[in-house]
């Protein structure tokens, strides 16, 4: 039976890049030898590196003025990076859910930091508006994509001071417009490549303000200079988002991400709202197109595990909520076909036929 890979992360790639990936370990390039088992500084490797940095500027359109970086580290030690290099005096952020808090609590170690907004006391089913940020912190931080709690910015706001983003769960599934943004940050284990590379972007002259010593591996200088080969970077899963990108490059680039996501979210939050069973989580204006929450309606509760056991018996594999949310989440990044989102939606509606009073 056919698997629809439902998983919040790491999660699903493309099966092309999955193969070619195993081919690289198997065989690079016809060298007889693993990518397992060669230097980071190899003259084959260096290629992959550099394509991979280029089709990062390609497909983002990123201007002149900004580097991208691919480190260790995930996601989480980017939220002590930042600050660490950032932060002088003051900071914003606006909590919209677990990571954005984790991000927030890190900065705390590091100067003041105003959270402008926070939508935690509705469980994060929303993202706050109309908050203003200080004019005079030295970085507005953002999550664009709560993967937790399914809501999302689907816009590039304006922000009166350097705006940074963590993207982890949404890096390619639209066009951005990086100018915008003095850094960019995520894991790529939801939408770009396995788990063990964080992707960075950064305007590099937001970079050498700050007074503090900053440790050389913590230093987003550091990596600049080194083309990300200060220390031996995750090859493996640098091969595989070079991989990854080629494919979003093959499918349309950013724009035919978008195409296919608002096509996939618009399916599984139709049958969301039409079936009697289910309700959303996220407030409608605020849905991701990536993480996709709902639950049992309350009269429907009791149901819950039976949904579980039904959609797993068609194939649905990762479809159970965070423990923070409860009920159901579908993460339909951007390697995920439309046939499987029609997969859960039709289980969706045949346990509907079978359930609903
Ligand atoms: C998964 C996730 C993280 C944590 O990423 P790690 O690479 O595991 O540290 C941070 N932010 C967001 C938005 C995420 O989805």
């Amino acid at each position: 039976m056919k698997k629809h890979n439902f998983n919040a992360g790491p999660s699903i790639l493309p099966r092309e890049v999955i193969e070619k990936t195993a081919s690289a370990v198997s065989d690079f390039n016809g060298s007889g030898l693993s990518i397992l088992e060669i230097s980071h500084r190899a003259k084959d490797f260096q290629p992959v590196v550099d394509e991979a940095v280029a089709l990062f500027k390609e497909l983002l359109n990123i201007p002149e003025g900004y580097s991208v970086l691919f480190l260790g580290g995930g996601a989480s030690l980017q939220f002590c990076m930042v600050p660490f290099n950032l932060l002088e005096k003051k900071a914003a952020y606006l909590n919209t859910g677990t990571w954005a808090s984790k991000a927030l609590k890190e900065a705390k170690g590091f100067g003041e930091v105003v959270e402008v907004a926070s939508s935690k006391a509705d469980n994060y089913c929303y993202i706050p508006k109309g908050y203003s940020v200080p004019a005079d912190a030295d970085y507005f931080h953002i999550t664009t994509n709560n993967t937790i709690f399914g809501t999302e910015i689907l816009t590039d706001i304006d922000s009166p001071v350097p705006l940074v983003a963590d993207m982890s769960s949404d890096i390619f599934s639209r066009p951005i417009d990086v100018s915008k943004y003095a850094m960019i940050y995520g894991g790529a284990q939801k939408n770009l490549a396995p788990a063990g590379l964080t992707f960075v972007i950064v305007k590099n002259d937001s970079l050498g303000k700050v007074s503090r010593y900053i440790p050389t591996m913590l230093n987003y200088q550091t990596h600049i200079d080194n083309g990300s080969m200060f220390n031996t970077p995750p090859v493996l899963p640098i091969y595989s988002a070079m991989e990854t990108l080629r494919w979003i490059k093959a499918n349309g680039g950013v724009e035919g991400m978008e195409k296919r996501n608002v096509a996939k979210a618009d399916l599984l939050y139709a049958e969301i709202d039409r079936n009697p069973l289910f309700v959303g989580t996220a407030a409608k204006e605020d849905r991701s197109r990536m993480n996709v929450c709902f639950v049992m309606k309350p009269e429907y509760a009791s149901l819950e595990a039976d949904f579980q056991k039904f959609a797993t018996e068609r194939g649905m594999v990762g479809i159970k909520g965070h423990r923070s949310v409860g009920g159901f989440r579908a993460s339909i990044y951007n390697a995920m076909e439309i046939e499987s989102v029609q997969a859960l939606v039709d289980s969706m509606k045949e346990f509907a036929a079978i359930h609903s009073k």
